[in-house]
Parts: C-alpha cells; sequence; structure tokens
C-alpha cells in the first residue's frame, strides 16, 4: 500500500482550492479540512454577537469570546467529509453568504483567532493522510507536508467562477462586487501581519486560470502519486 501523506492546498480565493481537495480526498480516501470554513465559522460567531459592524471589527470582544467559541467538523457519511458546526449548530450554508466573505479576512488576521484554529487543524492533521486547504498550510500549518500546492488564477476568472456560484445559490449579487471583494481577500491575506499568504519555497504552483478541472485533477493526481509511491 502506497503511504499516507499529508497535503496542503494554499492559494488565493476562489481558485477552486476546496473542490479539488475534496476530490483528491475522495479518491485517497484521506480525511479533507476545510480551514477557511473555520475562519468563516469565528466571523459568523462575531457579525452575530454584533462584534462586526460597517466592516469594524471589535477585536477585544472577540478575544473574550473566543472560549465561548467552538468550531468543529462533523463527519457527513452520504458527503464523505466533515461539514462545519459553530456550537453545535451546521453553519455550512450561511458561512458562505458574501456578508462573511466580506468580513472573514479581517477577523483571520487576529493572532489568537489563528493560534485557536491552527492548534485544531494540527489535531485533525497530526496522523497524515490528510488534505487540507486554507492560506497558511504548507508555511504555517504543515511546513513539512510531503506535497505542497499553491493554487492561483487571474482575479477576473475567480470572480467569474464566485460570482456563477452564489448566483446559482439565489444571492442576488453583482459581478463588480464579487471581484472586488476577490481583490480586497487577495490583498488582505497577503499583506496581514500574521501567517500572510505566500507561497512555501517547495509549493508547485498550480494556475488554472486556462485548466480544465479534468486536466487540473490529472496533474496532481500525478503529483501525489510521485510522493506517495517514492
Ligand atoms: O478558503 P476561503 O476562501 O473560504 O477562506 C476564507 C478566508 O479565511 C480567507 O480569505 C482568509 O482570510 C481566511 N483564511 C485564512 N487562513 C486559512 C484559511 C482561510 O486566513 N488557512
Amino acid at each position: 500500500m502506497s503511504k499516507k501523506i499529508t497535503i496542503a492546498i494554499d492559494g488565493y480565493s476562489s481558485t477552486g482550492k476546496s473542490t479539488v481537495a475534496k476530490q483528491l480526498a475522495k479518491k485517497l480516501g484521506y480525511i479533507y479540512v476545510d480551514t477557511g470554513a473555520m475562519y468563516r465559522a469565528v466571523t459568523l460567531y462575531a457579525m452575530r454577537k454584533i462584534m462586526v459592524t460597517d466592516n469594524k471589527v471589535d477585536e477585544e470582544a472577540i478575544l473574550r469570546h473566543l472560549a465561548f467559541i467552538s468550531v468543529k467538523f462533523i463527519y457527513d457519511e452520504d458527503l464523505g467529509y466533515g461539514i462545519i458546526h459553530l456550537n453545535n449548530e451546521n453553519v455550512e450554508k450561511e458561512i458562505r453568504l458574501m456578508e462573511v466573505s466580506n468580513n472573514v479576512s479581517k477577523v483571520a488576521a487576529i493572532p489568537e483567532v489563528r493560534k485557536m484554529l491552527v492548534k485544531q487543524q494540527h489535531e485533525i492533521g497530526k496522523d497524515g493522510g490528510v488534505v487540507m486547504d486554507g492560506r497558511d498550510i504548507g508555511t504555517v500549518v504543515f511546513p513539512d507536508a510531503e506535497l505542497k500546492l499553491f493554487m492561483t488564477a487571474s482575479a477576473e476568472k475567480r470572480a467569474e467562477r464566485r460570482y456563477a456560484e452564489l448566483k446559482e445559490k439565489g444571492e442576488d449579487v453583482n459581478y463588480e462586487d464579487v471581484l472586488k471583494n476577490v481583490e480586497e481577500r487577495d490583498h488582505l491575506d497577503s499583506t496581514r501581519e500574521t501567517s500572510p499568504l505566500v507561497k512555501a519555497d517547495d509549493a508547485i504552483i498550480i494556475d488554472n486560470s486556462n485548466l480544465s478541472k479534468e486536466e487540473q485533477f490529472d496533474k496532481i493526481l500525478s503529483l501525489v502519486k510521485e510522493k506517495t509511491e517514492a
């Protein structure tokens, strides 16, 4: 049997990280962890408790509440991966709303929030056989991951995909706002002080601006094989 490795998938927003990560986990029988969902769940908590207003985040209030925020994945047999729960409530749908996307990068920049979630991510992935996607997986969470991918595509391409997804879910959005959100999150995620989004030196860049989903998956699968069969 081939060995179970850790696969870290980082990159910009809406590059299809989670789609690839889910596909890979299914194919390999690995655990899939969407770390963005964890930051989104904490953001949702803060928004519900009015700790986020007019685009401002009340950092101190969030810190006072950290002990009361539980973010967990509960395994779904049918889907084959864990669904995000905030204090035991399934929040998978709500965390994908544009309003949450608009605030998440500010909450994710708070070092204590990152510390809490990274600790949990370590625990989930400690035995390997995991595909984790996020922004700092190959640099901070699992710097020793056997395979690191860094996914990218043009901001316009990503906004087009995101826009189509949101429309399909019935959200009333316009393309310009989605593009603005993609660009703003890129900027905030890349320039924050704690664990900014940067490519790990040993990460392999996957630019999928012009790759079909199938081409991309085949390419990644062959990279996995190189590592597991080495
Ligand atoms: O992956 P997704 O786009 O759902 O992530 C939402 C946000 O969570 C990102 O824009 C980023 O601000 C934050 N995030 C992070 N570190 C991670 C995963 C996500 O800062 N590992």
